[in-house]
């Protein structure tokens, strides 16, 4: 789950961690309000959405006056806003962060991930901050520093020598403020379950102090039963109406821009399943992976996601039947099909626990049903009858 900044800088605040002062707007007005409130000479209107890429997308401004708060507010607020990370269409935004403006000395990048190759905890640590990790990461490589906890041992004063060390700084205030930076933030990611948290820019202020300028956090979705305060922070208006569906019945689906719409047990599956539709010249409309134990009411709920979404030209499904039964399967297909007047092309692979008594009942649903017998023909059947429906 993810949360937007001006949520993970409360958090952030709530655990020490330093960050500027900042409130949330939803209006033009309640933005120049909170500008007034914070009474700083120099204050940044951000536009609130689940992506990062926003200043360089126009998304964050520094705004010199209360005059200019309103001006910023208002092109923001409501504005499509196009990122590398939203796609072409760009993300509509609801809200604001008016932020008290910092004096930057200096940008860095800070963040920390679960490795699984070393089974620890990382920090990434990098004096290019401010800009596109991945691209710091492709042209200078060198400049990327990564430092693992084990977790059984914790953070220790050498892990804050050694993110000192990354950031080549030579000044003592600055050695300190990073080693208690790395053991905060440590003790934050531990304690709230977070799959990462990424502060890009984390900066050297005028006055010599490190302050976390951005904040972005992901959070495991398997441990938010623990906290249900970070669930109440999600941002419905963030997810597409067949995201938020499909976590109702715990189904993982990812809406794409295609038109074939897939349903597929296994996570592993459902990959090549995209990829194979794209070499039969295809595109996918989606990625669900109903998982292993799937009921009948979950097979239903994945089918009634994909139909409901306009692009879908034709559905492939693809199971492989293990936990999951093949019969479990082919009867949720039809009952969705029929409650929800399937148009739309089926291809079906089945194969698998009761893949016999599956298709018996595909072929006694009298749907018109697309049999397939491997992957490569049911990928090849679903482009051309997504192309004949168009
Ligand atoms: P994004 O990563 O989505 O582009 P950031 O929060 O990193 O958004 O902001 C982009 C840039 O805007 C930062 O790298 C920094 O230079 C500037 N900026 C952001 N917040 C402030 C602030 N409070 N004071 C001064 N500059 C800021
Ligand atoms: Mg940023």
């Amino acid at each position: 789950m993810n949360i937007h900044e001006y949520q993970a800088k409360e958090l952030f605040r709530k655990e020490g961690i330093p960050t500027p002062k900042g409130k949330v707007a939803f209006t033009v007005d309640e933005a120049v309000a909170a500008a007034k409130e914070l009474g700083s000479s120099v204050s940044v209107v951000k536009a609130q959405i689940h992506a990062g890429g926003r200043g360089k997308g126009g998304g964050v401004k520094v705004a010199k006056s209360l005059d200019e708060v309103r001006q910023y507010a208002s092109q923001i607020l409501g504005m499509q806003l196009v990122t590398h990370q939203t796609g072409p269409e760009g993300k509509e935004v609801k809200k604001v962060l008016i932020e008290e403006g910092s004096a930057i000395e200096k940008e860095l990048y800070l963040s920390m991930i679960l490795d699984r190759d070393t089974s620890s905890l990382a920090f990434i640590a990098s004096t290019e901050g401010g800009m596109d990790i991945e691209e710091v990461s492709a042209k200078t490589p060198e400049k990327i520093h990564t430092i693992y906890v084990d977790p059984s041992v914790g953070f220790m004063p050498y892990h804050g020598r050694k993110l000192a060390n990354a950031y080549q700084f030579t000044d003592p205030k600055h050695q300190k403020q990073i080693a208690i930076l790395g053991e905060k933030l440590y003790n934050f990611y531990l304690k709230y379950d977070c799959s990462l948290v990424e502060i890009n820019p984390l900066i050297i202020n005028k006055a010599g102090d490190l302050l976390s300028l951005d904040a972005k956090l992901n959070f495991e979705d398997n441990a938010l039963y623990r906290h249900p305060e970070i669930t109440e922070l999600r941002d419905l208006n963030e997810e597409t109406p067949g995201e938020i569906e499909a976590s109702k019945y715990e189904l993982a689906y990812i809406s794409l821009d295609g038109e074939i719409g897939c349903m597929v047990n296994g996570a592993g599956l459902a990959m090549a399943t995209l990829d194979i539709i794209k070499l039969a010249g295809g595109s996918p409309a989606n990625f669900l992976d109903v998982g292993g134990g799937a009921s009948k009411e979950k097979v239903q709920a994945a089918f009634k996601i994909i139909l409901s979404d306009p692009k879908v030209r034709a559905i492939m499904v693809n199971i492989f039947g293990g936990i999951m039964k093949c019969d479990i399967i082919a009867e949720g297909i039809v009952a969705a099909a029929k409650e929800m007047n399937l148009k739309v092309p089926l291809v079906v692979r089945l194969q698998g626990t009761n893949v016999e008594q599956g298709k018996q009942i595909l072929a006694n649903s009298k749907l018109a049903i697309i049999p397939a017998d491997d992957l490569k023909d049911a990928a090849e059947k679903a482009v051309a009858a997504a192309k004949g429906a168009k």
